[in-house]
């Protein structure tokens, strides 16, 4: 063979005896076949064996698979970002004429989505109070076809009564998805308490080093599964090796990593509720969290997230103080081992309940750093928001 040949042939090595705990990454776009007669009769390979990089390789499979076992499903779709996980769901099984239900916390791009993109196409959506629980069977028309639930909600942290608003969709054939990004499989597993779709931002915590985007949808029906690959095929959507050999990665740490944000979470939470500061701290294990005794019932375990809302400051007062910060990093994407504050805007994105805090909402996502480096730095940043001079922090 000449060395044009050679350069494009990779020789074959003895594998034997290798046997590494980290997962290959396969990178693949073609996929060969052994003969002629095997890549004729390829789509009958169906979406569990491999026909083309895009739809999936060893690498994708491992992961998907891994989730599905968390979660207690039968299939896992990857997904390019967890914004994408939520779409793929509501396109797979929205038709014009359709309506979605969606709660006044959503994630806000979601309601986004469902005002700027479905609604042109005639896919209509309600808004709904997140605390409505089994009531919202007064909200299922004929055209409703799937129910939205995210629970805890996006800032604000209201837990849902997912059991109670399963029962109400089962009850009229209604769809549930939930977009599980707060709770991960290991705090909340929406497929038992009788969702359709358990949707997770992996971008969040299964990632967990705020380096990369990813999403996942897991089913526990095949002909959904199948609805929603048709769909990513349509697309041509599809996740890269790499991003899914660093979930993969973080996956391995994610119990620890949850454990430990989850107990200091609740401990900043509980020393924050006396602050003259705070107004009220959201944090589902506290009694001032909307849907706390639900929180008691289905999942009573934390991650690192929560919400603080303060007492009236003055306009510029916010940005002037987060100033003080040395640890907090000021920034939105949770999950990582860096600790994040993000003021958040909400009464703009309420069109089901008033939000009628007069101060401003806080979010806090709890890292890996030390505990007493992170609380004296959290408490710099309230005595700058008392305009009193920043206490010194070693
Ligand atoms: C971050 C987040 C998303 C979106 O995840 P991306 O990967 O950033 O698109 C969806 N839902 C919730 C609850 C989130 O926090």
């Amino acid at each position: 063979m000449h060395e044009a040949t050679l350069c494009v042939h990779h020789p074959t090595v003895n594998e034997d005896g290798y046997a590494s705990l980290a997962v290959p990454t396969h990178r693949a776009s073609t996929i060969v076949y052994p003969d002629g007669a095997s890549f004729m009769a390829r789509k009958h390979r169906g979406f569990d064996g491999y026909t083309y990089g895009l739809h999936g390789t060893p690498t994708t499979r491992t992961l998907e698979a891994q989730l599905t076992a968390l979660h207690g499903g039968l299939r896992t779709v990857l997904v390019p970002s967890g914004q994408a996980a939520v779409t793929i769901v509501m396109l797979s099984v929205l038709m014009p004429g359709d309506k979605v239900l969606i709660p006044d916390s959503a994630y806000p791009p979601v309601r986004s989505f469902c005002e700027d993109y479905l609604a042109p196409r005639g896919i209509a959506h309600g808004v709904y109070d997140p605390m409505i629980g089994g009531e919202i069977a007064g909200l299922i028309d004929p055209t409703v076809k799937l129910i939205w639930v995210e629970s805890p909600g996006s800032n604000t942290m209201e837990v849902q009564d997912v059991p109670a608003i399963v029962a109400a969709a089962k009850a009229r054939g209604v769809l549930v998805g939930c977009d599980n990004t707060w709770a991960t499989p290991l705090i909340f597993k929406p497929l038992a308490h009788g969702a359709d779709f358990a949707c997770e931002a992996l971008t969040k915590y299964v990632g967990g080093h705020s380096d990369l985007l990813l999403g996942s949808v897991t089913v526990k029906d095949m002909a959904l599964r199948q609805k929603l690959k048709e769909i990513l095929r349509g697309f041509g959507i599809g996740v890269s090796p790499d991003e899914c050999q660093l979930a993969l990665r973080g996956i391995e740490t994610m119990s620890l990593r949850i454990a430990h944000m989850g107990k200091v979470s609740e401990d900043f939470a509980r020393r924050l509720v006396d602050h003259p500061l705070v107004e009220r701290v959201l944090h589902p294990a506290l009694p001032s969290c909307p849907g706390h005794a639900i929180w008691k019932r289905d999942m009573g375990r934390s991650s690192g997230l929560f919400s603080l809302v303060l007492k009236p400051v003055a306009d510029d007062a916010m940005s002037t103080a987060l100033s003080a910060l040395r640890l907090f990093a000021i920034g939105a994407s949770w999950g990582g081992t860096r600790s994040l504050v993000a003021p958040q805007a909400v009464a703009q994105d309420r069109t089901a309940t008033a939000w009628t805090a007069k101060g401003p909402l806080l979010r806090i996502s709890i890292g890996l750093e030390d505990i007493d480096d992170l609380w004296n730095d959290l408490d710099a940043l309230l005595v700058a928001l008392e305009q009193k001079p920043a206490a010194k922090v070693a």
